[in-house]
């Protein structure tokens, strides 16, 4: 597997893959990889010839006092497991490769609605930030297929819109979301956790899990989501929402079915999101 910095030979690399008419996927991350991003490889390729990982801890999508320096960074280890998974080449460019003329200064893309809530409501510009780096990351790599995790359930939500709205020519693939034995989501930010934390995580699957069957069960979410989010409180966690919404993240109506149950919640100055797909009754 090759690591490139650099655009140019970039776009040099992937002219030659596309000349000899191989089918192209792009595997975006922020690095630090996991179980749930070499997942994401191992669905890249399946749908492809070529399978391009990018590592970008994208300054654009993060706020103010987040963690963006704090941010582990860990390629070495990141490529190996690249390599491992059966990525064929990884685009790891610096920031100043994709922003030369600085974050204030940057052409942004912005998707409305489905990037307002959840999320969007706790991290003001975290969307447009990833909508700016992931049409970006699209343009450079001109993918067939592009694959993405859906514990990101509303990043994954914003991109399929960016994708038809701006009318592009690649397939957004959902990947089902990688767990830990115990429920919790793999994510790298899990790594702030200290052991008490890390002891209390999963509680928020477990309490996604147990409102889950009681809104398949017909339970009135109404009632059902106050008594979640207590139990989220009891368990130590401190939820900044938790929604349930149609699958397409539009408001839930007395027709929806297909449905999405949300949540993020801290443990101390970690935050951590899950989510679950159900069926509502009729
Ligand atoms: P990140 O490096 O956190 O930006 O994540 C890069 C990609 O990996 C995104 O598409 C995430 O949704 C996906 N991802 C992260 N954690 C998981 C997980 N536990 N299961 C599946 N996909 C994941």
């Amino acid at each position: 597997m090759r690591t490139l910095r650099e655009i140019p030979p970039l776009r040099d690399t992937l002219a030659a893959f596309r000349r000899r008419g191989q089918r192209i996927a792009l595997v975006p991350t922020m690095g630090n990889l996991h179980a749930g991003h070499l997942a994401l490889v191992a669905e890249a390729r399946q749908r492809a010839d070529v399978v391009v990982a990018t590592i970008f801890v994208n300054p654009l999508q993060f706020g103010a006092g987040e963690d963006l320096e704090a941010y582990p960074r860990t390629l070495a280890e990141d490529q190996a497991k690249l390599e491992a998974a059966g990525a064929d080449l990884l685009f790891a460019p610096e920031t100043p490769t994709i922003y030369p003329r600085g974050l204030a200064a940057q052409t942004r893309v912005c998707v409305p609605e489905v990037s307002e809530g959840l999320c969007g409501g706790d991290r003001p510009g975290h969307f447009d930030g990833v909508a700016t780096v992931v049409t970006m990351l699209f343009n450079l790599v001109q993918p067939d297929v592009a694959c993405f995790g859906e514990k990101d359930y509303q990043q994954l939500a914003v991109i399929r819109r960016l994708v038809e709205d701006l009318h592009l020519p690649v397939a957004v693939v959902g990947v089902p979301i990688v767990r830990a034995a115990d429920g919790l989501a793999l994510s790298s930010r899990n790594g702030y956790l200290d052991d008490a934390e890390r002891a209390a995580a999963p509680a928020l699957y477990r309490t996604l899990s147990e409102l889950r069957e009681a809104l398949e069960n017909g339970t009135d979410p109404d009632r059902l989501l106050p008594e979640g989010l207590a139990r989220l409180r009891a368990s130590g966690l401190a939820p900044d929402y938790l929604e349930l919404r149609a699958a397409d993240l539009s408001p839930l109506t007395a027709t929806t079915r297909d449905a999405v149950l949300l949540a993020a919640a801290r443990l101390g100055t970690t935050r951590l999101i899950d989510n679950l797909s159900l069926t509502l009754p009729r």
